[in-house]
């Protein structure tokens, strides 16, 4: 789902959009004539491989983001998280898509071995 930053109303308003098995919902606004804040929720399923054995296995989405995105590029100086749009839309999709390539880029263990994961010993060295 594309949205036009311009059509972006200054009051909240709800959207949602799925793509793949990844829904993003929430609530959007104008803040200045070219930002417009996103406070959403994503959430869904995503197909991982555990780094330790190779086996496929879901992990559960469950991920609070607020952000900003720009009618170009970002002037602005406050530390905020801004996506600036070159043709002045908001790709939801996109967005639903670059979360997944964080997650698959990350580090997983799937269930079973994270029940197998060991403690990790301490060996206590005696003071002489
Ligand atoms: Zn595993």
């Amino acid at each position: 789902m594309k949205i036009d930053l311009r059509k972006i109303p200054n009051t909240e308003k709800k959207f949602e959009n799925k793509f793949n098995s990844v829904r993003i919902q929430g609530i959007f606004c104008k803040v200045t004539p070219h930002l417009v804040k996103i406070d959403s929720l994503i959430t869904g399923n995503v197909k991982i491989t555990c780094s330790r054995c190779g086996e496929k296995c879901e992990k559960e989405l469950d991920e609070k983001l607020i952000f900003f995105v720009s009618d170009g590029i970002y002037e602005g100086k406050e530390d905020i998280l801004v996506l600036e749009s070159e043709d002045g839309f908001i790709d939801f999709d996109e967005i639903c898509q670059s979360e997944i390539a964080s997650l698959l880029s990350d580090y997983h263990l799937c269930k079973e071995c994270e029940e197998k994961n060991e403690p990790i010993n301490i060996e206590i060295i005696k003071e002489i």
